[in-house]
């Protein structure tokens, strides 16, 4: 049984190790596009301030630490496309492009921001005092 996980980080990583303790004969890849796997986010801000000036304090493990504990990690591949009646993956990587087949899937890309049309009707009137 082979799971492909696309994206390396909360989500992704999350299900590679739980899956890795629950299922010891199962192939893990998780396929990133970054070189970047398995950082907390939320310590974005202390950085950008520079209460913590070394960026890799963010870091919860890295790609090797991975590695050693059986999960296939694959930095620098990012999934083009999906095809789930045959399912296989596509993707490009710094030697051109991939092709690989799963069992099952996990699309842990995460999401992006977006700026919601809101209406001036809902705009606090100013006060008149
Ligand atoms: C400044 C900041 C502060 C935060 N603070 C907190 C907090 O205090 N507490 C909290 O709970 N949450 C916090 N969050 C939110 C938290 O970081 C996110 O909820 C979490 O990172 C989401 O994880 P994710 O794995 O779903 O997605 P992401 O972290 O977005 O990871 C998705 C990964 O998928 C990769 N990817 C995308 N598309 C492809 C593709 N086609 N092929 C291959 N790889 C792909 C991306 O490169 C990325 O590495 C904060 C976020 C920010 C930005």
């Amino acid at each position: 049984m082979t799971t492909i996980i696309i994206g390396g980080v909360a989500a992704g990583m999350s299900v590679a190790a739980k899956l890795r303790r629950e299922a010891k004969d199962e192939t893990i890849i998780v396929l990133e596009k970054t070189d970047v796997i398995s950082y907390g986010a939320c310590g974005l801000p202390y950085y950008v301030s520079q209460e913590n000036p070394d960026i890799t304090n963010m870091n919860i493990r890295s790609v090797k630490q991975m590695r050693d504990s059986g999960i296939d990690v694959r930095i620098f591949h990012e999934v083009t496309q999906l095809d789930p009646f045959n399912k296989t993956i596509h993707g490009v990587n710094p030697e051109g492009t991939f092709s690989l087949k799963y069992d099952r899937c996990v699309i842990a890309s995460g999401a992006s921001p977006i700026v919601p049309k809101l209406s001036s009707k809902n705009k606090r009137k100013k006060s008149s005092h």
